[in-house]
């Protein structure tokens, strides 16, 4: 019965992490790296080799006698990430896309191709930057393909071309609920270059023998299919039964329930992805820790919350927005954040605002409901305020529910569990 260990990584903005567990999900070993200063000229990074310098460093840091005994690797990278590449010599056929960037000289296109209100239909779509890409590019289109930036660090890993995975997919228009490319995205002259879709965790092929021999890990090791990092992160607070949920308190709020329904509404930017024969419903508010920095430092946060009390409600009405404009649960570009009457006292503010973005969050798990997702029962917290206990105490008043504090949230450990369930662990 030899032992097993399971790696995940995770690929942020700032920099990658990984978390290496056993069969009982207990950490073994982690580390954290920023990217590379010297990958900068100017103010332009070298994303790829960025990644690519990362990764190694990252798996050179595993601890030497830990790596005989990874039998699989998971990776998750920012959603949207797109780098097109050439399979016939594995070169990046373009700078990376990466999430945040506007391809808006594509987004008439794809709104006439897709389905009014496609997830696709946002200049930072994968399929926006794949058309952008189209457009732009006369050579290499015969053997270019899209991978999304887990794709790419996993293939550098197993080698083998054509492989991603459904939660990447969506943002190019993959349909995770008939388990395929829609017409209208297969009938276009790209459609070659989109890749088979497998299920996160998914075994696609061995870990590569140079690099298996270089750094010590067995033949045995495989690499699997990846995923993004918020369903990662979702993933790491091991919520596994429908009704069950995830608040992330960061810079906004964002709430994500599981469930047996699917449900998309463009109207308020909720989306679903696939988890298994589940949906993972989202939908994120402006509101959140961003309107909390600009007033309190995370110090006095903590001081003022102490001398909250939380089993009494607070008479102040609030909706704190960091500017004009709310998505979810109200679809109001023009809602104004509203912030007074401010009490003298600081406590009682702070308690008001805490208060009120409660009642925001409870808006917000309602009408997931309302519009069909399973009725949530239980939340777990993430993010920068999941350390607030007043906060937590003044939610499961307002909600009326459970609320803990997740004990894993680290997109790394989501990913660890993803390379755990492709040995069925
Ligand atoms: P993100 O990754 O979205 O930037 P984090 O998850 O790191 O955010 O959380 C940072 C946020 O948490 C900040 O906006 C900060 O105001 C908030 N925060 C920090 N400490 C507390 C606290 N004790 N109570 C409530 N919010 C807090």
């Amino acid at each position: 019965n030899k032992k097993m260990l399971f790696l995940g990584m995770d690929f942020g903005t700032s920099g990658a992490r990984y978390v290496v567990i056993d069969e009982d999900g207990v950490i073994c070993a982690e580390a954290k790296k920023d990217y590379p200063p010297h990958q900068i000229t100017g103010n332009m990074r070298d994303w790829e080799k960025s990644w690519k310098e990362t990764l190694f460093s990252l798996l050179g840091d595993i601890p030497v006698s830990l790596r005989k005994y990874i039998v699989s690797i998971c990776i998750d990278g920012t959603s949207s990430t797109t780098i097109i590449v050439d399979s016939a010599t594995g070169e990046l056929l373009s700078t990376p896309f990466l999430y945040n960037e506007n391809c808006l000289d594509a987004l008439e296109i794809v709104r006439s191709i897709a389905p009014e209100n496609h997830t696709v239909c946002s200049g930072s779509s994968t399929l926006c930057k794949l058309i952008s890409w189209w457009n732009s590019h006369e050579l290499d289109k015969d053997t270019a393909i899209l991978m999304h930036q887990s794709d790419w660090l996993l293939w550098l890993l197993h080698g083998e071309f054509g492989f991603s995975d459904y939660n990447n997919t969506l943002k190019v228009g993959y349909d995770p609920g008939t388990g395929s490319y829609p017409p209208w995205l297969l009938s276009q002259p790209f459609s070659g270059m989109l890749p088979s879709v497998k299920s996160p965790g998914a075994p696609i092929g061995y870990l590569k023998d140079d690099i298996r021999l270089q750094l010590g890990f067995s033949r045995e090791c495989v690499v699997c299919a990846g995923t993004t990092d918020s369903i990662a992160a979702f993933l790491a607070a091991r919520v596994n039964e429908p009704g069950k949920a995830v608040t992330s308190l960061g810079s906004t709020l964002a709430i994500k329930v599981l469930s047996t329904h699917r449900v998309d509404d463009a109207r308020f930017g909720v989306y679903s992805h696939r988890l298994d024969d589940k949906w993972l419903v989202g939908g994120a508010s402006n509101t959140g820790g961003a309107v909390l920095k600009s007033l309190f430092n995370d110090d006095m946060l903590t001081k003022l919350s102490e001398q909250i009390d939380p089993s009494i409600p607070s008479p102040l009405k609030y909706y704190p927005l960091p500017s004009t404009g709310e998505r979810f649960p109200i679809a109001d570009p023009n809602l104004v954040s509203r912030l007074h009457p401010r009490p003298e006292n600081n406590v009682e503010y702070l308690h008001g605002i805490l208060e009120s973005i409660s009642h925001i969050e409870a808006k917000a798990y309602r009408l997931l409901n309302e519009l069909g997702a399973t009725k949530v029962e239980e939340i777990f917290t993430a993010g920068g305020g999941a350390k607030n206990d007043a906060w937590i105490k003044i939610r499961e008043r307002v909600l009326g529910l459970p609320v803990h504090r997740a004990v894993h949230t680290e997109a790394a450990y989501g990913s660890a569990l993803l390379a755990q369930k492709s040995f069925g662990k």
